[in-house]
């Protein structure tokens, strides 16, 4: 099992890694927002330890950033014993939150129930139209064919299909798929773009895939299948 641990406290960090190392977790530690988030949408984690309190970007951002592309569990942990704080984390699309200072012992089984619940859920497919893509095996089919894409044409179809039926600009993608800001150079936003059709829809008669002149891109099925 992989936790990451997002945490800029030093001692708080080591504390977390030496203990969940202890319990045969494999653990990883961001010292910031900025490496917690890229860490949390590229890699592959069973669960996310996060404080809301980080330098460069904080907690919720993070949080948020996560929940476009993935439902890796999180637990949030919190100094300020504030009710809004909880409330807004939760609302963020944290799991369960923890308030500082805390027990060990009460971490790890909050992290043990958080991954109990994990496994228990039945796999996360979405749907559209003949498009399914089952998040948990990391598989995306198309009228029961299964689509070859790399990781990062996954990542894109996956936020296309989460948010089938809104239009994303270029800006929004580069950002959620490659998690950097493309200011003026959005075209690798569009040559990945062009590739995921080629895979998607140039094999098949409707087409899920559009472009919106100016606007950006948006998965939905048309009338008229174009
Ligand atoms: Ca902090």
């Amino acid at each position: 099992m992989r936790v990451l641990v997002i945490e800029d406290e030093q001692k708080t960090a080591d504390y977390l890694r030496k203990g969940l190392t202890e319990h045969g977790y494999v653990v990883d530690v961001a010292r910031d927002g900025i490496d917690g988030k890229h860490l949390a949408t590229e890699g592959e984690y069973d669960l996310i330890v996060l404080d809301l309190m980080l330098p460069g970007i904080d907690g919720y951002e993070v949080l948020t950033a996560l929940r476009q592309t993935r439902e890796t569990p999180v637990l949030m942990l919190t100094a300020r014993d504030k009710v809004e704080d909880r409330v807004r984390g939760l609302q963020s699309g944290a799991d369960d939150y923890l308030v500082k200072p805390f027990a060990f012992s009460e971490l790890l089984a909050r992290v043990q129930a958080l991954l109990r619940r994990g496994r228990a859920q039945e796999p996360t497919v979405y749907r559209l139209a003949d498009l399914e893509v089952d998040l948990v095996k990391r598989k995306a089919f198309r009228a029961g064919q299964r689509l070859d894409l790399t990781a990062k044409e996954f990542m894109l179809l996956t936020l296309l299909l989460r948010r089938q039926g809104q239009i994303l600009s270029r800006t929004t993608i580069a950002e959620q798929v490659w998690d950097m800001n493309f200011d003026s150079d959005t075209n690798v936003v569009d040559v990945a773009i062009r590739r995921l059709r080629a895979k998607l829809d140039d094999p098949f008669a409707a087409k899920l895939l559009h472009t919106v002149r100016g606007m950006g891109y948006v998965l939905e099925v048309r009338a008229d299948g174009k």
